[in-house]
């Protein structure tokens, strides 16, 4: 599998390699050009529309204009035609024909051409007829109308409708003013409608004051002179601004230029609102009467706001899902790098334990291949085998090849065993457990952990007896997908228990035949003590039960006497210590016989942990130590007399002499002969100096301590050893064994004496020296006339 495989690219051409932040910024860029695009293609038709719709409010705009001068043109015309068809218009007549025409039009009025020479009567006249302080008039330096000058020709405001607060300027002479005359003189010439140029309106709201004076002849049918004129006076703000949205709201700010004077364009109207900076304009000419006048039409700041652009708002908008979208992308490039990365370092730990898993293969077949003591066989789960190692060859005499997928692990068991075990374990568990599955059954549970003999069936027909083992085989998601048995061949295990078993059976007779007990005894190398085996024999020794003695060997010691337990202890130490045989013999205090004597004897061996293990035997010897004690008893004492002999006394001086030479202290020993013994013999017979020697024993034996000791030394020789007593006491017993003997006769023979013979042990002196001078005591007691007593200095 190759780690590095094609790599499909991010958009179709961006290698995954590449940084995330270049894609990002990459993606940044191309919606900026995108942004950029749209909102250029978005001003253009913005600015398209804006002209459209422009275009279409300039239109809109002129058309009203124009209609609104033709109005005034018709209306006048209408006024003018009014009089003309009259024979004469009265004032009332004027005011109801004006009236109704009131419409964006400051006044109506009507003017008569008077010369200088009517005007007396003319004023007269008017005034008569209702007008009591009519006058001609003319506007003075200051504005203010006054009575007019004299003149030739005078043409006075007769009838006037007016909508101005202000009232009517009745009696006004046009002529007065050069440029209401020009008109009136224009007027006449053109025989048709003439318009004034822009003036200051008389008798008009300063607001409205600014306008133009439109002026038609009135001549009667028939004539060619006109008699007056009839004259609407405009104001172009309420010709032009009424009815349209105020300043702020126009979206149109108009500005009409008069270009009837060649030398100056003047303003006749100019909207409030100011023009926004801009390259929309549109200019047209319109016609009143005979002037010519230019509309120049330009889009107000009201007309801007209302036409926002919205292009602003795509460039954000733009910007903005660009910047989102390239953090996206970043964020998708990232994480996806990041996936491939880890993607790529999964699959370097997969390759990883991929080849670990080969080795490990590798090392697990070599294991079943060098396993040739071992039969290690794994089935699947219908028991079909598939592992078949060179161990399960030789130990089976079958070839894998043969055994592979063709076989079951049934086949190579002994079907008489099967058969029981399955019968066993159907009736343990109260259900059926075919045979297939019974060298599988452990504990109630397929798959169990101990190993059990079974006897295998080799190629050959001949039986193999193997301890085997079989477990369930679990795959990594710990389903069951088999079972692996190992078998070990236990023929020599099972030869060698049979010998062992045949071993033990020897030893029980043996042990039980043999009186004692035979036994295995460890001290482990802190020292404590356990018993490895113990024959039934141990039962009589201690009165303890083997089974007993197996879980504590320190029962023992609460069998044997207080006074020997040390001594054994030691013993058994200095055996551990020197690897000497142990032999002891020893009391033991039994519940049930009472004191007995035994004796162990066993031979150490040092273990490898550092403890040593005896084997040894143990016997009660108690009859021995009777018959042993009877014989020294009588070793040590005199057959005659009943008192110890020569051999018990010489034992005991060297026992006392040892006692004194290495503590100190006292010993003393008095010496008796017989006296004349011989005469006894002589004269009554030696049966009777055998009795007398008896007596003597008797008489001499009763007055002494239990310490003391009292023996024969040969013939009618005596001794008696005094330890701790020193020669004075020595001295005053001597006398008082004297007189005791001499004052009681014997019978047959009578008083019978001795002659006594004391010394008492002085530092640094031998045994010898001491029976030298005690006998050298008895030697001067003869000599001295016998019958006394010597104490040798
Ligand atoms: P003395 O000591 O007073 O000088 O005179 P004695 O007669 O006692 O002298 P002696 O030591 O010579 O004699 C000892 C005799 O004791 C000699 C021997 O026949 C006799 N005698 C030794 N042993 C026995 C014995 O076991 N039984 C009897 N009846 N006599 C014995
Ligand atoms: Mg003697
Ligand atoms: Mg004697």
């Amino acid at each position: 599998m190759s780690l590095h495989p094609v790599r499909p690219k991010i958009l179709g051409f961006i290698s995954e390699e590449v940084s995330a932040w270049l894609v990002a910024l990459l993606v940044l860029l191309a919606g900026g050009i995108l942004t950029g695009l749209l909102a250029w293609a978005t001003l253009n038709e913005f600015h398209q529309q804006l002209r459209q719709r422009f275009q279409l409010l300039t239109n809109e705009r002129y058309s009203r204009i124009e209609e609104r001068f033709e109005d005034q043109e018709q209306r006048l015309d209408g006024l003018r035609r009014f009089f003309s068809n009259s024979e004469s218009v009265s004032r009332a007549e004027f005011d109801g024909y004006t009236q109704p025409l009131l419409l964006r039009t400051q006044a109506y009025s009507f003017a008569l051409k008077v010369s200088g020479a009517e005007r007396a009567t003319f004023e007269q006249r008017v005034r008569d007829d209702g007008l009591g302080d009519f006058t001609i008039r003319e506007l003075n330096a200051h504005g203010e109308l006054q009575l007019a000058a004299p003149r030739d020709q005078y043409v006075p405001v007769l009838y006037s409708q007016t909508q101005s607060k202000l009232g009517s300027p009745l009696g006004y002479d046009l002529l007065a003013q050069p440029m209401r005359r020009d008109t009136l003189m224009r007027a006449d010439q053109l025989n048709n409608l003439a318009v004034s140029q822009p003036l200051h309106l008389v008798s008009t709201e300063p607001s409205y004051a600014r306008g133009v004076l439109l002026v038609a002849p009135v001549i009667h049918e028939g004539e060619q002179q006109s008699f007056g004129y009839v004259a609407a006076v405009i104001s172009m703000r309420q010709l032009l601004a009424d009815g349209l949205p105020d300043a702020f709201h126009d979206y149109l700010s108009v500005r009409i230029l008069d270009l009837s004077t060649n030398d100056q364009h003047e303003v006749l109207f100019e909207s409030t609102n100011e023009p926004a900076p801009s390259d929309l304009s549109a200019t047209r000419l319109l016609r009143m009467a005979d002037h010519d006048y230019q509309v120049d039409i330009l889009p107000s700041e009201a007309f801007m706001q209302a036409n926002h652009s919205s292009v602003g708002s795509i460039v954000i908008l733009g910007g903005l899902l660009s910047v989102l979208l390239s953090a996206l992308l970043y964020v998708l490039v990232s994480q996806r790098q990041r996936a491939v990365r880890m993607v790529e370092q999964r699959t370097e730990e997969l390759h990883a334990s991929e080849q670990e898993l080969r080795g490990t293969h590798g090392q697990l077949r070599g294991v079943l291949n060098a396993a040739t003591q071992v039969a290690i066989i794994a089935t699947d789960l219908r028991g079909v085998i598939s592992t078949f190692n060179p161990g399960a060859e030789q130990m089976l005499g079958y070839s894998s090849a043969d055994v592979i997928g063709h076989m079951t692990l049934e086949n190579l068991h002994l079907p008489r065993e099967l058969a029981t075990r399955s019968a066993e374990l159907s009736a343990r568990y109260g259900k059926s457990i075919p045979t297939c599955h019974a060298m599988l059954v452990e504990g109630g549970e397929v798959g169990g952990h101990e190993a059990r003999e079974w006897t295998l069936v080799r190629s050959d027909g001949s039986h193999l007896p193997v301890n085997m083992l079989a477990t369930p085989v679990l795959d990594e998601q710990g389903l069951w997908v088999g079972h692996l048995a190992i078998c070990i061949d236990i023929t020599e295990r099972k030869r060698v228990h049979e010998a062992l078993a045949a071993r033990d059976v020897l030893l029980k007779k043996l042990s039980a035949h043999v009186p004692g007990g035979i036994y295995q005894f460890k001290m482990e190398f802190d020292g404590r003590f356990s018993v490895i085996y113990a024959s039934d024999g141990i039962r009589e020794i201690y009165e303890l039960e083997p089974d007993v003695l197996l879980l504590n060997a320190e029962a023992i010691f609460t069998r044997i006497h207080p006074q020997d337990t040390t001594r054994v202890r030691a013993s058994i130490r200095e055996s551990a210590d020197n690897l000497s045989p142990w032999r002891e013999e020893y009391r033991v205090q039994l519940p049930e016989r009472g004191l007995r004597w035994v004796r162990g004897e066993a031979t150490p061996e040092e273990l490898p942990g550092g403890g040593v293990l005896w084997h040894g035997y143990i016997s009660d010897i108690s009859d021995l130590k009777r018959v042993e004690e009877e014989l020294r008893a009588l070793s040590v004492t005199d057959s005659l007399t009943g008192i110890h002999n020569r051999r018990y006394f010489q034992e005991r001086l060297t026992t006392e002499m040892a006692r004194v030479e290495r503590g100190g202290g006292e010993l003393s020993v008095i010496m008796l002969d017989i006296d004349h013994f011989k005469r006894i013999n002589d004269q009554y017979g030696h049966a009777v100096g055998d009795r007398v020697l008896q007596a003597v024993c008797e008489r001499i034996g009763h007055r002494l301590r239990r310490t003391d000791v009292f023996c024969r030394l040969g013939g009618e020789e005596f001794m008696v050893l005094c330890p701790d007593i020193d020669g004075e006491h020595a001295h005053m017993l001597a006398v008082e064994l004297w007189q005791g003997l001499r004052g009681a006769p014997v019978d047959v023979v009578g008083v019978v004496t001795a002659s006594f013979g004391i010394a008492s042990w002085r530092t640094g002196e031998g045994a010898d020296a001491l029976l030298l001078r005690a006998d050298s005591g008895v030697y001067a007691a003869k000599q001295g006339g016998r019958d006394r007593v010597e104490q040798m200095s």
